[in-house]
């Protein structure tokens, strides 16, 4: 906390009237809401300098950036709530922050918020094997659960790259997707019940993990994806997927992106134990296969790009190789189920992001389109890209199987937000979404009643109000 600087003890009497010009003109009084919190939660978890909170008021782009009035670091989920009721009573603004990995602006302040991060939410318990569930503090990272279950045989369904930093409590709250959605589903799917903190500090939930359930609306369902404005999720009950030992790992070059689409469907019959299909366009391979100083480990004048991955109990290597050569007899495919082999095709499209931001600061459009249209719809807005920005460069790649492609347009400038207009109408008119699986956050808010329609909007809107009447979550946030 910043104290007076100028005060010297000693210089006045007890109940000495102490004139104006007393007190130094760079004082700043103490924030009685910070002071409120460091009771609470002890000096060291509330952060106020400046060097400290920097880490957290900048996202993982580098695009989004706002000062806090505070970064607070509650440990459970009776610390959230006395936080949390702390602000209410104060009236101050929270944003909830995980890992910081966000890519649309959400989990950073815009301007005097406090945050809250739940990295000190790291409760992990253990499996309940019977059930295959889990029951885990929100800050704790995709990678350490995972780590944790697969000592006992089991795994997490979700995984993407930012998986050592990400947070379980994060992933739920953007509903996150990643590589293995064709398989298990989303971060929703993989709910099974959780405890969270309303804005007025009430704690709400349950972690008993009942399948079954026919009590009302979902609690878990309608936090899945509401981007921390309607409650901080503090705990999260985990349903698992089986740890699959083996994997198999195939890049296959194709012609187009009409070519990578048609394989698509012998891929989901043939293979039972198909795992992830994603795709780089060739924008994306050259990038990436620049920033790790490697060569393209097949035909590097592809179309289209595949990276497909089989898991199973047994290794799944001699059905992927044979479905490849009948499906696709003429690619050039690289295939591998040895670790560090995998590992090396596995790097390809792990790095795509981190070499996009290593390279510049990107536009960034996280978009799905129906498969139907997919090809077509992808060949018009490289032409709208193209037209509206002629110098830029647009890297292009995604999760195929549900149509979900990540657009980054490097050197964009002043043509974003004709680029961002023109796509993003695209896209809607198409039968798509304007976000597939990096959520709305500050970065698209304003399309949301163009993709949901205003009665829908409305309908978000008067949940919000009814849970959050102060509007303290996460302001600016999800809803225009
Ligand atoms: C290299 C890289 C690759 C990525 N790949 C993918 C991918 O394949 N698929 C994908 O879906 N995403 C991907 N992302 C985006 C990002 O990792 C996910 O959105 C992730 O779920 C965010 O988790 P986090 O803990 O970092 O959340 P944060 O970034 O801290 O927060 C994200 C949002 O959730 C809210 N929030 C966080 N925790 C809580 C909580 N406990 N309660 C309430 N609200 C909360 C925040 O307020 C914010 O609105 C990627 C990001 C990077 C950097």
């Amino acid at each position: 906390m910043t104290q007076p600087r100028d005060h010297q003890p000693g210089d006045h009497q007890p109940g000495d009237r102490i004139a104006p010009d007393y007190i130094a003109p760079d004082y700043i009084a103490p924030d009685p809401l910070v002071a409120a919190l460091a009771e609470s939660l002890g000096v060291a978890n509330v952060l106020t300098d400046a060097d400290q909170r920097a880490g957290y008021e900048t996202d993982w782009t580098g695009r989004f950036h706002g000062e806090s009035r505070c970064v607070i670091r509650p440990a459970s989920t009776a610390d959230v709530a006395a936080v949390i009721r702390l602000c209410a009573d104060h009236g101050a603004t929270v944003v909830p922050q995980g890992g910081n990995t966000g890519l649309v602006g959400g989990s950073v302040p815009r301007g005097g918020e406090v945050v809250l991060s739940t990295r000190r939410l790291t409760r992990l318990d253990a499996v309940d094997i019977a059930a295959g569930q889990v029951t885990v503090g929100a800050g704790v990272t995709i990678a350490a659960v995972r780590e944790h279950v697969r000592c006992v045989g089991y795994d997490v369904a979700v995984d993407f790259g930012a998986r050592d930093s990400a947070t379980i409590g994060g992933a739920m709250a953007t509903n996150a997707g990643g590589s293995r959605v064709l398989r298990f589903g989303t971060m929703r799917s993989q709910v099974a019940g959780c405890e969270a903190v309303l804005a007025d500090g009430a704690v709400i939930g349950s972690l008993a993990g009942l399948a079954k359930e026919t009590i009302g609306p979902h609690l878990p369902s309608l936090l899945s994806g509401s981007e921390g404005t309607l409650a901080i999720i503090t705990m999260i009950r985990l349903r698992l997927v089986p740890w699959y030992r083996e994997t198999a790992t195939a890049l296959v070059a194709l012609p187009s992106l009409v070519a990578a689409v048609e394989l698509l469907p012998t891929l989901r019959n043939a293979l039972p134990h198909l795992d992830s299909v994603e795709l780089l366009m060739p924008s994306a391979m050259e990038l990436v296969c620049e920033h790790l100083q490697r060569t393209c480990p097949v035909d590097d004048r592809a179309g289209a790009y595949l990276l497909i991955e089989c898991a199973d109990h047994a290794d799944p290597l001699d059905d992927l190789a044979g479905v490849l050569a009948a499906a696709a007899p003429d690619s050039s495919t690289a295939i591998a189920s040895n670790p560090s082999m995998r590992a090396q095709l596995v790097a390809l499209r792990d790095n795509v992001t981190v070499a996009i931001n290593h390279t510049g600061t990107p536009l960034k459009l996280d978009i799905a389109l129906p498969l139907a249209v997919l090809a077509a719809t992808t060949a018009e807005i490289e032409r709208i890209i193209a037209e509206l920005a002629p110098g830029a460069r647009l890297i292009n790649f995604g999760h195929l199987a549900e149509g979900n492609l990540h657009l980054n347009t490097l050197g964009a400038g002043e043509a974003s937000g004709a680029i961002t207009e023109a796509v993003l109408q695209r896209v809607i008119d198409a039968g798509g979404v304007i976000s597939a699986e990096h959520g709305i956050g500050v970065a698209k808010t304003h399309w949301l009643v163009a993709q949901r329609g205003a009665p829908e909007v409305a309908a978000l809107t008067a949940i919000k109000h009814s849970l959050d009447p102060n509007g303290l979550l996460n302001p600016g946030v999800l809803l225009p």
